[in-house]
């Protein structure tokens, strides 16, 4: 740990400047704390006391500063990314970032699919549409940190791929980063060593180093903030609603041409042109669907937004941006997913083909992609 000192607002800890606006971000202390002779981060105190890191968020533009400083040095990049929000977490062009230093990619939250799904199918999927993004990976791993789920798979191929170097540890927020560095913490950190903070090369961010058994240590990073993820725009109580729990129990509709399915007041999804057919949704348990026709449904939204349309509640809707329509064409015979960054997925089988309109906060990543399961 470095010296403490209390200096010009600065973390005795970790040296950032201290700030008492945004919790998630680095910095961050109640403003309570600010008058005690020495002061910690949050970050820097949870680490201290509790043995363990949190999520703190940071822009594009830090985290590409971030990726730059870890070129300089030789190491092993491990990229979480988050199996229901596989498009809008991955970091396309990491590899172009972080030189010539190999990644890892962990695939997180596994424990959401449908029990008996293919792991080997799974890791094809991932490995092409890691591909697809731009990404070249050394191997992927699939687990859950919160179910604890294929986790001395991802020790192994630490083991494996290390080697002499050090390890980054990067992803987005709410991919559960946090959640599989604490369980490292917990299962295979040396706790002899104490966890401790340096500067992240070429920057004024905090680095946590955690030791492992092995002797060596991983090093956490803050998540980037995506904003085409619906999970970055909705507030936290909406948050909640929008991430799976548990196992997600899929919802097939057998539409009609000229039908509208909402989903809270967050998405519409419309059925333009095609043949009777099922669509399942795969989305959380706590974003209800409510099925309209579609020559209705502007008025059902205008006039039942945040109500009956929910959540987001009426309050909260009116911080996000105005909706944009998506135009989709799922050709006959295409497999595919309408995929609704941060929302979920809805699984297209693609025996007749479809014509599909999506509206989403303007910004949110909305795609037609290989179908997942
Ligand atoms: P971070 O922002 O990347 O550090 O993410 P967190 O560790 O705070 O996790 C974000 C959310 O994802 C929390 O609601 C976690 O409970 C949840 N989460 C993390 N890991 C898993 C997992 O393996 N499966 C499921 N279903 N949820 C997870």
């Amino acid at each position: 740990m470095t010296k403490l000192q209390h200096k010009e607002g600065r973390c005795a800890g970790c040296g950032v400047q201290l700030q008492s606006e945004a919790k998630e971000k680095p910095g961050y202390i109640p403003a309570s704390s600010l008058e005690k002779e020495i002061v910690v981060c949050q970050r820097c105190f949870r680490i201290k006391n509790y043995n363990e890191a949190s999520s703190v968020a940071i822009d594009q533009d830090d985290f590409l500063r971030l990726l730059g400083g870890i070129a300089a040095t030789d190491s092993l990049v491990v990229h979480i990314v988050d199996l229901f929000d596989f498009e809008g977490s991955i970091i396309s062009g990491l590899q172009r970032f972080v030189g010539s230093n190999p990644v890892l990619l962990v695939v997180n939250k596994i424990d959401l699919l449908p029990r008996g799904t293919n792991y080997n199918r799974l890791r094809n999927w991932v490995q092409k549409q890691a591909k697809a993004a731009g990404l070249r990976t050394l191997d992927v791993v699939l687990c859950s940190a919160k179910r604890n789920i294929g986790f001395e798979r991802v020790i192994e191929a630490l083991a494996q791929h290390r080697g002499q170097r050090d390890v980054y540890v990067v992803g987005a927020t709410n991919v559960g980063k946090s959640t599989l560095i604490n369980r490292l913490i917990r299962d295979y950190s040396d706790l002899e060593r104490e966890l401790t903070t340096s500067r992240y090369p070429g920057t004024t961010l905090d680095a946590v180093h955690i030791p492992l058994d092995d002797g060596h240590d991983i090093i956490d990073t803050p998540g980037i903030v995506y904003t085409h993820r619906m999970t970055e725009l909705v507030p936290r109580s909406v948050l909640q609603a929008l991430l799976p729990e548990k196992e997600i129990k899929p919802l097939v509709y057998q539409l009609n041409a000229g039908q509208t399915l909402f989903i809270g007041a967050l998405a519409r999804f419309d059925f333009i042109e095609g043949e009777r057919q099922s669509f399942t949704f795969y989305i959380s348990s706590g974003m209800p669907v409510h099925r309209t026709k579609l020559e209705r449904a502007d008025e059902l939204y205008a006039d039942h937004k945040g109500e009956l349309l929910a959540p987001p509640n009426r309050e909260q809707l009116a911080e996000l941006p105005e909706w944009t329509r998506h135009r989709l064409t799922v050709r006959r015979g295409d497999e595919v997913d309408v995929f609704i960054s941060g929302l979920g997925w809805i699984h297209v089988n693609g025996q007749t083909g479809a014509l599909i309109d999506v509206h989403a906060p303007k910004g949110v990543r909305v795609l037609l992609r290989d179908a997942l399961i």
